[in-house]
């Protein structure tokens, strides 16, 4: 499929690795919405940055956990920018750095209803829409999971399981739905560059450096070449893998 023809959403597209990856992705030729949670500035900057370069992009807010914001993220999508062929499912949060023991119940719940039930159900409305046996044309979603899955979280308990989880959420899925044209990836980032991140010293943060075979943490256009890649054609026969994107971590 051409890549002009294509209509992706970003969820969690306003800043870091997300906004890397509408970008980029614009620059290809897709047709981009930009889902954001509250920060309609930094969306709209990127929206901005893409029309104003020929290229065509919306920002929908919409907070991925909530089933019904994301039944409309999809239909606004489809509406504007016509019949969608991918999905980057990107929101995410770390929650507080904190031992388990001094977490309160909705802080574990709101981790895993963003990063693992937000999955769940932007994948299943993009299901809808590709699948052949409804008519769709296939497709291919890229899920961002996280090196924590493999590693474990220091003190981020529930954000590494989130994550564990959707290593298994992209291999049952992808077999799920193969026959029906989708191919299922994940891409699984080291440290990389972004919001996400409060080093509180230069100390800490050299540290961290030393922990990574390549000695440095990574960009967020790094990790984006790595979804576009799974996203095109030149990746057709992969389906159910996690790429790390890690600096050898
Ligand atoms: P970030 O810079 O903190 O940006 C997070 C994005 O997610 C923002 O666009 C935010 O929207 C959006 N978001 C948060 N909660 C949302 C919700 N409930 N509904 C809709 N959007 C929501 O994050 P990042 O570091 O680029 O991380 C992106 C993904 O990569 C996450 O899944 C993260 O776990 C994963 N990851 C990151 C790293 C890293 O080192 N940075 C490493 C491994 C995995 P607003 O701007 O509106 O707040």
């Amino acid at each position: 499929m051409n890549a002009e023809k294509k209509v992706l959403i970003v969820t969690g597209g306003s800043r870091g690795i997300g906004a890397a990856t509408s970008l980029k992705a614009a620059q290809m030729g897709y047709s981009v919405c930009i889902n954001y949670e509250k920060n309609s500035k930094t969306a709209n900057q990127i929206v901005g940055e893409i029309n104003s370069n020929g290229g065509k992009a919306i920002a929908v807010q919409a907070d991925i956990s909530s089933a019904k914001e994301v039944e409309q993220l999809f239909k606004i999508t489809e509406i504007e920018l016509g019949a969608l062929s991918s999905l980057v499912n990107n929101a995410g949060i770390s929650g507080p750095r904190s031992k388990l023991i001094d977490l309160n119940v909705s802080e574990i719940k709101h981790i895993f209803e963003v990063n693992l039930l937000g999955y769940f159900y932007c994948a299943k409305e993009a299901i809808k829409r590709m699948s052949r046996s409804s008519g769709g044309q296939g497709g291919a979603i890229v899920n961002i999971s996280s090196q924590a899955a493999e590693f474990g979280g220091n003190h981020l308990t529930p954000y590494a399981a989130s994550k564990a989880a959707i290593n298994n959420f992209t291999l049952s899925l992808s077999r799920e739905v193969a026959l029906e044209g989708i191919r299922v990836n994940a891409v699984s980032p080291g440290i990389i560059e972004t919001d996400q991140h409060d080093f509180p010293n230069e100390m800490v943060l050299k540290n961290k450096k030393k922990e990574i075979p390549m000695g440095r943490l990574g960009t967020p256009q790094e990790v984006a070449n790595a979804i576009l890649w799974l996203l095109s054609d030149k990746a057709e026969y992969v389906t159910g893998a996690v790429l790390p994107v890690a600096g050898g971590r």
